[in-house]
């Protein structure tokens, strides 16, 4: 699963819980500037080696 932000590739690492609208998944570095607005909570994603398989 890619990150769910435009113009990044990188493999989804967290899902945000937005109160405001739809859950999100994205990378840790989205994860960190997004988690910081209020309400929004970041719960990270077990590791299921998706980058290795492909
Ligand atoms: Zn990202």
């Amino acid at each position: 699963m890619e990150c769910s932000e435009a113009d990044c590739d990188r493999s989804a690492a967290v899902e945000l819980h937005v109160p405001w609208a739809e859950n999100r998944y994205v990378c840790a570095a989205h994860a960190r500037v997004l988690g910081r607005r209020d309400g929004v909570v970041a719960d990270p994603l077990p590791d299921r080696g998706d980058d290795l398989l492909g």
